[in-house]
């Protein structure tokens, strides 16, 4: 006789114990088995062809079936249609039991018979009679993602659906295939596990890395491969990542995958926490770039962490905001790194500038108003304004230019560019926390911009736009996002 184990207190100390699941995800093996569907809806077609595409042995009864109905089981020899209601003693034997009824009754009815025949029951649309319910599904075979939100939200089921096509690699049901029929020739071999291990490691990064399908010889590249790197001690690696200006929905796939298979994330101040959160659940999440510190010794600190992490065989990710080259102080690390030794990659991200010139709707390069466009910093290693700014460049007047960390010495500057000769009525704007929830435009002429930033309180990162492509943005006035305050 079993005896039930006591059930434990809550509070209790142990091992979580997972709880709240809303339903059960399980993927059924239909191959040989019946499948009972009753109704001749558009609705009961579409359970006929998954169904019949999982292997199953399809019956559909229906006293008139739509047309789909018969064509289908005109083209499927595994789909039969008979023109009569179900009765109770089809249902017998059958692995699944659907049907698409009107009334609660019916519904009822229907449930209780597919039941007592052994089969569970799902009512189209009528989840109070159903004991099972259908996800959506990404369909990669052998590859197959089933989404349910428990009748939640079918939009966003839909939505879900849409992101989850977006991060899978393009020929992923190639290398499901591939990794299906490796299985078994790699169990032959029987490796050391640390060698099993580094092959699916390395098939994983192969396979979202690219573009086709898998290589001919892969599978012997890959068992070589695994076999040098578990005699070595592991390596580890940094990515320099750009996380964009702020809004999530801005990151890059790659990044997103680099987050996701991080050991450990070093992330500046300047980016989102949706963004962090990203990463792997298990990676260490570390912010550098804390105010307070000097800024070289910060940066010493954080070079030395990254090599550090890199040498114990961790595989850091420097998740940095907007692109990790421009004003990232990416050389550093990366000289830093190579002399260490240490396999480093770079992740483009979207500028600040370009996020918020999309944001704007400005192009920056705009016919006849634009012939170049340029990054500045206004932010020398002492926090003044750079000693060698090239005003001719940065006053031509078919120039857009950009200027990052330029809030401080804004007053600085501008004075500098009228001095050499930029029309005071030029368009210039300044965007802080561009592309984020709360951003904040505040537009003006370049000779009058300074005063009305003067008048604001900034407390985000701030981007000053300089051109005649910004004319439009004049009327711009903090806080210019309605939509933000709306929310
Ligand atoms: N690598 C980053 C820039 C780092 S320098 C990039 O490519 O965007 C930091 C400066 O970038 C800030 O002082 C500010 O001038 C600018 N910046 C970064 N994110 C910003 C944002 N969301 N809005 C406005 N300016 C931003």
């Amino acid at each position: 006789m079993t005896r039930a184990l006591p059930a434990r207190a809550s509070g209790e100390a142990g091992r979580p114990i997972m709880t709240g699941l809303a339903s059960l995800p399980v993927f059924f093996n239909l191959k040989g088995k019946r499948a009972i569907l009753a109704g001749g809806s558009n609705a009961v077609l579409w359970k006929a062809e998954l169904l019949q595409a999982a292997g199953a042995d399809v019956e559909v009864y229906a006293v008139a079936p739509c047309p789909g109905l018969a064509e289908l089981a005109e083209r499927r020899p595994s789909v039969r249609l008979f023109l009569r209601d179900v009765q109770n003693e089809d249902l017998n034997g059958a692995a699944l039991a659907i049907a698409d009824v009107g009334s609660a009754a019916e519904a009822e009815r229907f449930r209780a018979a597919a039941n007592a025949a052994g089969a569970p029951a799902n009512v189209i649309d009528k989840p109070a009679f159903s004991d099972f319910q259908f996800g959506a599904i990404v369909d990669r075979s052998p590859l197959v993602i089933a989404i349910s939100t428990d009748g939640a939200s079918p939009i966003l089921t839909q939505a879900l659906r849409g992101r989850i096509e977006a991060i899978l690699p393009g020929a992923i049901k190639l290398w499901a295939a591939a990794a299906k029929s490796w299985r078994k020739p790699l169990k032959a071999l029987a490796l050391p596990p640390k060698a099993r291990r580094r092959f699916w490691e390395l098939f994983n990064a192969k396979a979202f890395a690219a573009n086709g399908a898998p290589g001919e010889n892969l599978f012997a590249e890959l068992l070589a491969e695994a076999g040098r790197q578990s005699q070595s001690v592991e390596k580890g690696s940094v990515a320099l990542v750009g996380a964009g200006p702020g809004d999530p929905e801005l990151l890059t796939l790659k990044a997103l995958r680099m987050l996701q298979s991080a050991d450990v994330v070093l992330y500046d101040d300047l980016v989102a926490p949706a963004i962090v959160d990203m990463a792997r659940r298990e990676a260490e999440k570390i912010a550098v770039g804390k105010r307070g510190y000097k800024p070289s010794c910060q940066q010493d600190h954080i070079i030395s962490m990254m090599i550090g992490l890199a040498k114990e065989g961790k595989r850091v990710v420097r998740l940095k905001g907007g692109d990790p080259m421009i004003f990232g102080r990416a050389t550093e690390e990366i000289s830093a790194l190579r002399a260490a030794g240490i396999a480093i990659e770079v992740v483009p991200g979207v500028t600040a500038a370009l996020g918020a010139a999309a944001a704007l709707q400005v192009s920056l390069t705009e016919r006849d108003k634009a012939r170049r466009v340029q990054f500045i910093t206004a932010h020398a290693h002492d926090g003044k304004l750079p000693q060698d700014i090239d005003w001719r460049a940065l006053s031509d007047p078919r120039a857009s230019s950009v200027v990052y960390m330029g809030a401080r010495t804004l007053g600085v500057l501008v004075e500098r560019l009228l001095a050499h000769g930029l029309d005071p009525a030029t368009p210039a704007l300044l965007v802080e926390r561009a592309t984020c929830a709360d951003e904040r435009r505040i537009g003006a002429t370049i000779a009058s911009l300074p005063g009305k930033v003067a008048a604001e309180t900034l407390s985000g990162p701030c981007l000053i736009f300089i051109g005649a492509v910004f004319a439009a943005t004049e009327g711009e006035v903090a806080p210019a996002k309605e939509a933000a305050q709306i929310d």
